[in-house]
């Protein structure tokens, strides 16, 4: 049988197949013998609250092996010498749009207004601190938008 699940792990259940295997056998009650691959189908992380959760959801396969059409390797073609495409803004959109280019054979250039990731560290303490907001470097502007700390 196969089965599809939606489920809130702590991140170390969340942390390879074998731990995910094992927290479904536990919460849906079956052998863990029995599955013999959890594909996951999306994964994303709640970083809301002091707990983080890493939402799942995930195809399993009891007593059943999956289809070799559900591996889609990907390559990553050499594109410097190709034909670029301007994408506006390092968050995960924009570096989501820019892997996506180079599956497709186009150069991508990422344009980003605010600051480098590890140079945002200071701006925000700036907030907590001191209230002061840099209104190009905060906890949305600067690379990795705001995603980099979601
Ligand atoms: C405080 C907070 C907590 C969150 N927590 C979670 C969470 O726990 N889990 C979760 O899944 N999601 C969370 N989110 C939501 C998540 O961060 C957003 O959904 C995600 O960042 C959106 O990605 P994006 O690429 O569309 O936009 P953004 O992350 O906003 O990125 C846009 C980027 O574009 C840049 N930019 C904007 N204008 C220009 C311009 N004119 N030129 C060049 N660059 C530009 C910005 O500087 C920024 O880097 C949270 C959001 C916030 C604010």
């Amino acid at each position: 049988m196969i089965y599809e699940y939606q489920l809130r792990l702590l991140p170390q259940q969340a942390y390879t197949q074998d731990s995910i295997r094992e927290y479904v056998a536990h919460e849906k009650g079956l052998d863990v013998r029995t599955i013999n691959h959890v594909q996951v189908l999306k994964r994303s992380i709640d970083a809301r609250q002091r707990t983080i959760i890493v939402n799942l959801s995930v195809r399993v396969f009891v007593n059943e092996r999956p289809d070799k059409q559900d591996y889609q390797s990907i390559s990553y073609p050499d594109v410097s010498q190709s034909p670029a495409a301007i994408v506006v803004g390092a968050g995960p959109g924009g570096l989501f749009a820019a892997l996506r280019l180079i599956e497709q054979g186009v150069r991508p250039i990422v344009v980003e207004r605010g600051k480098r990731v590890d140079e945002r560290h200071r701006d925000l303490s700036l907030i907590t601190k001191e209230q002061q907001i840099n209104p190009e470097s905060n906890y949305c502007f600067g690379e990795g938008g705001a995603g980099a700390y979601s």
